[in-house]
């Protein structure tokens, strides 16, 4: 390039010399000059013209060669020829992409949705018109929250992360159970993955209504067996000797399939009933207070101390019953698990969120149990919890509850130290209340 510029520069200055020269000779320099000038740019006009010719050309689509061009213009000419067919290849590469990217997502069931930073549907595939009933070119731009408008997605939708999915009947099909999955990108841009999982939804279903209707359908078998037993145990002087040792152990068994049983109710209840919308609030202090006392009286044989430690003003919000059942679950555990004489602390802090703690000095879980502990039937020590009749399923009825309280259940412990069970619930569900004896002091 620069050669081609130097020589003419060169060619230049020979010129203005040569023709310098000839106007000496003749004795009219400044003519000649003038003459050799006019002419000089009379040439290079012409290569203009010539170049705003062949890309006026170019504009109205099929690109046509360069025009024939000697020195620097035809340097000119080749370039700018080699960058738009650099450039088209390069078009026509990203278009090949894109025309796969979409020939691949146009095959796939999942349905895809690009949402601008204004939550307006910028692309999608056809499964998203499948299942969500978009229409193109109609629904460009439209925000989705216009489209799909039940207000649980609309309030999923409006949060800043997503970190579970959220499942909807779809608003065109109510057949279809969707799986939501939304992942932020770019600047403000959000990408909707929407999967079908009718099938998945249907078949757990059906394992929810059997473990319900089995352990319902078991119930009152159960009972009525316990009962008998019962009374016979109550009656145990009158029975042959033989008999009193197998009548024990048939109640102890019995006693133990009913808690199974009224268990697995409560968990099949916790998942087949969406979460009650009518929900009450309640003095946190009393609540825990209550759960100690039945606690205290269960176990009164074990001398254990139970220390309470709540701010009175603490008032919860929630399903009170089930919030009961799952707090009550983690004292009697503590209690079960722990020594006689043991102590078992339960202490509420409100701070980002509202902690509400069970600890105990018992004898700890080893921490390869900790990942597990919540899952059904699992126990750390098979016979220790059945000697306890404990079912395995405790700590599953309280993630569950929990769950439904947008709570978590955190779980620290060390052999031959103690556990620690921690629920913690968001502060929105927590209201500070004057208590009459703060009123009254
Ligand atoms: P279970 O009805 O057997 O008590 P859970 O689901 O309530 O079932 O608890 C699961 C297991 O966790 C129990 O079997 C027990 O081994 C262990 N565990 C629960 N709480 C405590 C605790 N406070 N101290 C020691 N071990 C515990």
């Amino acid at each position: 390039m620069f050669s081609d510029w130097y020589s003419a520069l060169k060619r230049l200055a020979l010129l203005f010399t040569g023709l310098l020269f000839l106007g000496w000779l003749i004795g009219y320099p400044a003519l000649v000059m003038l003459g050799g000038t006019l002419t000089y740019l009379l040439y290079h006009l012409r290569q203009l013209r010539r170049l705003y010719n062949w890309l006026k050309e170019n504009d109205l689509g099929t690109p046509v060669p360069p025009p024939e061009g000697r020195g620097i213009w035809g340097y000119v000419f080749d370039g700018i020829y080699l960058l738009q067919r650099r450039e088209r290849e390069a078009q026509l590469h990203f278009r090949s992409i894109i025309e796969k990217a979409q020939e691949s997502t146009t095959a796939l069931e999942v349905a895809i949705v690009m949402l601008n930073a204004k939550s307006g549907l910028e692309w999608w595939n056809p499964a998203a018109e499948r299942l969500l009933g978009l229409q193109y070119p109609k629904d460009r731009k439209q925000a989705i929250t216009n489209l799909v408008r039940e207000p649980v997605f609309i309030e999923y939708f409006n949060r800043s992360h997503y970190e579970t999915p959220l499942k909807l009947t779809s608003p065109v099909d109510p057949d279809l159970i969707l799986e939501f999955q939304i992942t932020n990108f770019g600047a403000g841009e959000r990408l909707m993955l929407i999967r079908d999982i009718s099938q998945l939804h249907r078949l757990e279903m059906m394992r929810k209504d059997f473990v319900g209707n089995v352990s319902h359908e078991l119930r009152t078998p159960i009972t009525v067996i316990t009962g008998y037993l019962e009374t016979m145990m109550d009656d145990r002087g009158n029975l042959p000797q033989r008999w009193s040792r197998p009548i024990e152990q048939m109640a102890q068994q019995s006693q133990r399939m009913e808690n199974i049983i009224r268990d697995l109710l409560t968990l099949s209840q916790l998942e087949t009933r969406a979460a009650s919308r009518q929900q009450t609030t309640v003095q946190l202090h009393s609540l825990l207070s209550d759960i100690k006392q039945d606690a205290e009286q269960v176990f009164h044989e074990k001398r254990q101390s139970f220390t309470l430690t709540c701010d009175p003003e603490i008032y919860i919000r929630g399903n009170i019953s089930e919030l009961y059942s799952a707090m009550s679950n983690l004292v009697l555990n503590a209690a079960k698990y722990t020594q006689a004489e043991g102590e078992i602390k339960l202490t509420a802090t409100l701070g980002q969120s509202l902690q509400v703690c069970i600890s105990d000095n018992g004898p700890g879980i080893g921490a390869q149990h900790l990942p597990r502990l919540t899952e059904r039937f699992y126990r750390v020590d098979e016979s220790r919890s059945t000697d306890t009749g404990g079912t395995g399923l405790g700590l599953a009825i309280v993630k569950h509850v929990l769950a439904r309280h947008e709570g978590k259940l955190e779980i620290r412990s060390q052999i031959g130290k103690g556990s620690e069970f921690t629920c913690r619930f968001p502060k929105e569900r927590v209201e500070l209340r004057e208590t009459q004896q703060q009123a009254e002091s």
